[in-house]
């Protein structure tokens, strides 16, 4: 049996070659329901919608870890020394936000 060689994406209903589909193995015919670009897309919205989720989690980790917050800065702000200040700048403005 010859599999299709085009697939319908999901998201753009756009019928594209299989080739633009990532591959998927738990799904039926081995690819992902969006095409690469879609999934790209999704992908960055995603991280946009959930970044400020992910910096609360890593803030209330650091919270309850502080000692690996300071091991970790420690290596990390030696070699991104402005990142530092960006941050704390990024956090207030968060805190402001709500
Ligand atoms: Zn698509």
């Amino acid at each position: 049996m010859e599999k299709p060689k085009t697939k319908n994406c999901k998201t753009c209903r756009q019928d594209k070659s299989v080739e633009d589909f990532h591959n998927q193995k738990a799904s039926k015919d081995g690819r992902q329901n969006n095409c690469k670009k879609c999934a790209n897309q999704l992908r960055r919205d995603w991280a946009k919608n959930n970044r400020e989720k992910e910096n609360n989690r890593m803030r209330e980790y650091y919270k309850n870890n502080p000692e690996k917050l300071s091991e970790k800065n420690k290596k990390y702000f030696e070699k991104n020394p402005n990142y530092h200040k960006d941050y704390y700048h990024r956090v207030r403005k968060n805190k402001n936000s709500h």
